[in-house]
């Protein structure tokens, strides 16, 4: 077995990479940096939202209605000369825009790099990549038996509950099913994806994502679950969600009261930074946990936002903080408009090889590349077992110590 490690950039040649630096001077930086011609500098919400009560701001519904979803929005909150305007019309044709107005606090106004921007504001570089990369990567139409079901493992599948997100991340794999408008699927609709998984014994676990579940009212999320719990053979029901990062205002007692009613219920939530685990988002997490929620992360490798090892390490120990365990590191897909946000994956490799035996196991993801055709996930590792003959393996340790090690004869 041939080992590939000579092709993975050192640690230190990561470790080493700057932080991206912004361009204004420091005292402008930090929670209060919007400068006002002879006064003090302002917090985001009091330049933008003044006299926007606690009340109104930590509601979530508030939050969604006034998510930035337009061309003018976006000018408001970051001005476009009359060519980028055209060439943003261009993307938001492609793909929507939505950003809440919490998450928009976490972007650093005075760095067009910055990690919260990358992921959530259209840009220059997705404009030159709309017509690089698929429309379809994972080729999940081809794997649905009927509409909003994928089904590629053997038990278990994909329900895809909603076209509706809190915030449309730049890089999303599932841009194809955004191009309507954010309706909910009808009860017959929901009806026959739920029929499908009630007729197909095999299937003992269900992913219900999107789009994004916790959009909906706690009312027809319920009206999902207690269809899916009324399957006897359906064990486990999963929720793919990215609103405790992007929208935790939504994560509120009512709704866990409700999940917690539908146990086994797993959450695999989304956080792609460390600035994204802010105290609200640790509190819709805590919400969650002491509903007896377990959650998993499940993290997108992108060029410019998590793609350097003091960047991930930090991430991963934030997560272990709040109790959120790193669960699955994908390569981003090649989906359209998207090139820009894409690493090699000799820099995923890299960032494994940084952090395993570097810090607890526990915080290391498994860090997978969704195969094209419909492979499903293949785990990818840095190359540790370097040669395995009957006997005898040659194992590498996280210091490049190469150790003998004898394997026993099979029975
Ligand atoms: S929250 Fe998930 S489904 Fe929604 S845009 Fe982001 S990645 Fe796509």
């Amino acid at each position: 077995m041939d080992a590939v490690a000579g092709t993975i950039p050192t640690v230190h040649e990561i470790a080493d990479q700057p932080a991206p630096q912004c361009s204004e001077p420091a005292s402008h930086r930090g929670p209060n940096f919007y400068p006002q011609a002879g006064l003090a500098p302002v917090s985001f919400r009091e330049y933008y939202y003044p006299g926007v009560a606690d009340e109104q701001w930590n509601d979530w519904k508030w939050q969604f209605r006034q998510r930035v979803k337009s061309l003018a929005d976006l000018d408001r909150f970051f001005p476009m000369s009359a060519e980028q305007r055209l060439r943003m019309a261009s993307v938001l044709h492609e793909f929507r825009l939505g950003i809440p107005p919490y998450y928009l606090s976490l972007i650093d106004p005075y760095e067009p790099q910055d990690p919260m921007r990358l992921q959530a504001v259209p840009s220059n570089d997705e404009f030159l990549n709309l017509e690089v990369g698929d429309e379809d990567p994972l080729s999940e139409d081809a794997f649905s038996p009927v509409p909003g079901i994928v089904h590629r493992y053997p038990d278990r599948c994909l329900l895809i509950a909603t076209n509706s997100c809190a915030l449309y991340c730049r890089y999303c794999t599932r841009k194809r099913i955004m191009e309507e408008g954010e309706a909910p699927p009808s009860r017959p609709q929901l009806e026959a994806m739920v029929g499908y998984i009630a007729r197909t014994p095999a299937i003992r676990d269900v992913v219900i994502s999107g789009g994004d579940p916790f959009t909906w009212s706690t009312a027809r999320l319920e009206e999902l679950l207690g269809m899916l719990r009324a399957v006897p053979h359906l064990e486990i029901i999963r929720i793919g969600t990215r609103v405790p990062v992007t929208l935790p205002q939504r994560v509120t007692p009512e709704l866990c009261a409700m999940l917690e009613k539908y146990e086994p219920l797993w959450v695999n939530v989304h956080f792609n930074h460390p600035r994204e685990v802010t105290r609200e988002a640790a509190q819709a997490c805590d919400r969650l946990l002491r509903s007896g929620i377990p959650l998993n992360n499940q993290s997108v490798l992108l060029r410019g936002v998590n793609d350097n090892l003091p960047t991930m390490r930090a991430l991963l120990h934030a997560l272990m903080r709040i109790k959120v365990r790193p669960y699955y590191l994908y390569h981003c897909d090649p989906v359209r408009g998207t090139q820009h946000l894409r690493t090699t994956v000799a820099a995923g490799l890299a960032l494994i090889e940084g952090l395993r035996g570097h810090t607890s196991g526990l915080a290391v993801p498994t860090y997978v590349i969704d195969a094209p055709d419909g492979g499903g996930k293949v785990p990818v590792q840095p190359q540790y077992l370097q040669s395995y003959t009957a006997g005898r393996a040659m194992l590498r340790n996280f210091q490049g110590r190469v150790f003998e090690y004898d394997d026993p004869p099979a029975v």
